[in-house]
């Protein structure tokens, strides 16, 4: 059977497409992509030509029978998306669990992820960290998912839409406290990256006063429950008991 390659995209700055990318992107038979039209772009810009089929969310299942056949065929596929890695907070996850339920190779061809870039650069712990995708969209359903974390001792990271910063920050501080410190990495490899510090509740205000960093996509990265990190005190109660443990006979 032919192999299917996940291969990983630049995330704003297309000096970092590997050399392993270009040259798989401009090998297989069929290039399999989020967006046609972005890809073609990409593909473009390296002169690349190729066979592309659009795999989205919304025909991920189709797509995935005939690239399957064409993998049984001997063709050779290629899975990208719009940018960074497949699968990401992007499609694809079904295509991969079907080729590796059906015996077929599946090769990563690594490369930019926003997270990772994010986690790299943003000095926050990065020995544990727990990445959550995007936050729902209403409210209430936000805070619980926030509520749902609130004991991870890891960083917590969280992909963002610059119009959207606000109302999650609002959310944070709300629900985690506002003794954790936060990161934003905003426009990451772009000529405008950026990165801000502070808590959730300061750099809500920063972000509300300033329509600049309302643009493009950022990655949220949130201290973990740890001292000084709590919103709900459990770190001092268990401080509390722990002396008094200490001092009982
Ligand atoms: N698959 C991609 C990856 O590996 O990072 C993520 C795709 S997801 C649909 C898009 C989100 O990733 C954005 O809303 C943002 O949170 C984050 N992102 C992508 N590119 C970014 C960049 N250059 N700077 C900051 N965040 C970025």
């Amino acid at each position: 059977g032919g192999v299917l390659y996940v291969v990983a995209t630049p995330i704003g700055n297309l000096a970092d497409m590997t050399e392993r990318a270009r040259k798989v992107l401009t090998d297989v038979d069929l290039i399999a992509a989020e967006d046609t039209r972005q890809t073609l772009r990409l593909l473009n810009h390296f002169g690349i030509s190729a066979n592309l089929i659009a795999c989205h969310d919304h025909n991920e299942a189709s797509v995935s029978r005939r690239l399957l056949s064409a993998l049984e065929d001997g063709r050779d596929v290629a899975l990208v998306s719009d940018a960074g890695t497949p699968l990401i907070s992007d499609p694809g996850y079904s295509l991969v669990s079907a080729a590796r339920e059906q015996g077929f190779a599946v090769v990563p061809i690594p490369g930019p992820s926003a997270l990772i870039c994010a986690l790299s650069a943003a000095g926050l712990p990065s020995d544990r960290f727990l990445f959550l995708g995007f936050p729902p969209r209403s409210r209430s359903q936000r805070q619980a998912w926030l509520k749902d974390v609130a004991r991870e001792p890891g960083t917590l990271i969280l992909y963002e839409s610059g119009k959207r910063t606000v109302a999650t920050l609002s959310d944070i501080a709300e629900t985690l406290g506002d003794a954790r410190r936060v990161v934003l990495a905003r426009e990451l490899t772009k000529r405008f990256e950026t990165f801000l510090f502070g808590s959730a509740a300061e750099l809500m205000r920063r972000v509300d006063e300033d329509a600049e960093q309302q643009l493009g996509e950022l990655v949220i990265l949130i201290q973990g429950r740890g001292v000084g990190g709590d919103a709900d005190g459990c770190e001092e109660q268990e401080r509390v008991l722990r002396v008094l443990a200490e001092s009982l006979p």
